[in-house]
């Protein structure tokens, strides 16, 4: 039996391993795609302390999870399916096995919101992207559309600039949400057109995106553009679909906790993005994994186990 197992390997995850490796804790984190979650899909991170420079995501993410690993924090790659959280003796189903802890972390994170719009499901991979430092290399000399008005929308626009003649920014309101640095550099782009209080009614294509059908929310007129990549920015969903039921929720899907991180089930800790909070980014996704998991050994010593 395990101390504690951490479900999810972002910056959250991550975290917890390490500092519950640290502590002497045999731990195992099981991440069912690569290391890093939404941050291995940042291309560049300027708000981590500590790289005065800017840094990839996929290189932070790789720095986490071996300084973890030198604690001797287990890692396996495997997708968690079941878990049974209210027995003293937690349970957690992969696609492989059964295994026990004493202790959880929750720590899945968030995947991207989706459109809804027709087209959308069908295209997905033929041209819907919801990741623009993934995907963007594959529209090298072609028109995009990146749907959104935050930073993320804003971060993507400007991404794609590097690869694409033009780039169409999609947004539904009349401002964009993004940060100002954000909207100078997305203003001055000359590759950027802002298509403004529209949203997206069809992504059309008969194998491939061949274009988008956008309604004026204000004129109620819709028009074509012509795009061959349609990237998707319009925030994300936690991924608690695992926990539903087992752990309390609110009303937007998002784990409650208290301030340690802990859920309404004993020994059952949620970190990140994942849990409701106010600032969803990598430096509160790491602090709550480090309390999260100060607090999993404090439960397990309380306890005497
Ligand atoms: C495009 C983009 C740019 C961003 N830029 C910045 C930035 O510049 N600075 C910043 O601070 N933040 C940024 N963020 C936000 C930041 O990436 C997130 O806040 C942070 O990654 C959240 O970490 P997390 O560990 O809570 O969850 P996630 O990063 O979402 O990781 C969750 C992990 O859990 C895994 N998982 C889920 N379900 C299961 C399961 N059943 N079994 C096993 N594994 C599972 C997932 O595969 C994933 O790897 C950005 C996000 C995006 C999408």
């Amino acid at each position: 039996m395990y101390d504690v197992v951490i479900v999810g390997g972002g910056p959250a995850g991550f975290t917890a391993a390490l500092y519950a490796a640290r502590a002497k804790l045999d731990t195992l984190l099981i991440e069912k795609m690569v290391s890093g979650g939404q941050m291995a899909t940042t291309y560049v991170m300027e708000n981590y302390p500590g790289f005065a420079e800017p840094i990839s995501g996929p290189d932070l993410a790789l720095r986490m999870e071996k300084q973890a690993r030198r604690f001797g924090a287990q890692v396996l790659n495997d997708t968690v399916v079941d878990l049974q959280l209210d027995k003293v003796k937690k349970e957690i189903k992969t696609t492989k096995d059964i295994l026990y802890s004493k202790t959880v972390i929750l720590c899945m994170g968030a995947k991207p919101r989706e459109l809804g719009c027709p087209g959308e499901k069908e295209l997905k991979g033929s041209g819907v992207s919801y990741c623009a430092t993934c995907d963007g290399a594959f529209f090298k000399d072609r028109i995009v559309a990146v749907v959104g008005g935050g930073d993320t929308a804003a971060e993507d626009a400007l991404y794609l600039t590097r690869f694409c003649p033009k780039v169409y920014l999609i947004h539904r309101r009349d401002s964009l949400r993004a940060t100002k640095v954000l909207q100078e550099a997305v203003f001055s782009n000359d590759k950027i057109e802002v298509v403004w209080d529209s949203v997206v009614e069809e992504i059309h294509g008969r194998f491939d995106v061949e274009g988008i059908k956008v309604k004026n929310v204000k004129t109620d007129e819709s028009r074509k553009i012509e795009a061959e990549g349609v990237f998707v920015a319009i925030g994300v969903v936690p991924n608690t679909e695992l926990v539903k039921g087992k752990v309390e929720l609110n009303q937007a899907g998002y784990i409650i906790t208290d301030d340690s991180m802990q859920t309404n089930i004993f020994g059952v800790y949620a970190a990140g993005d994942i849990r409701e909070k106010v600032l969803r980014q990598v430096i509160t996704a790491a602090s709550d994994g480090a309390v999260a998991a100060y607090m999993a050994e404090r439960y397990i010593v309380e306890n005497r186990w």
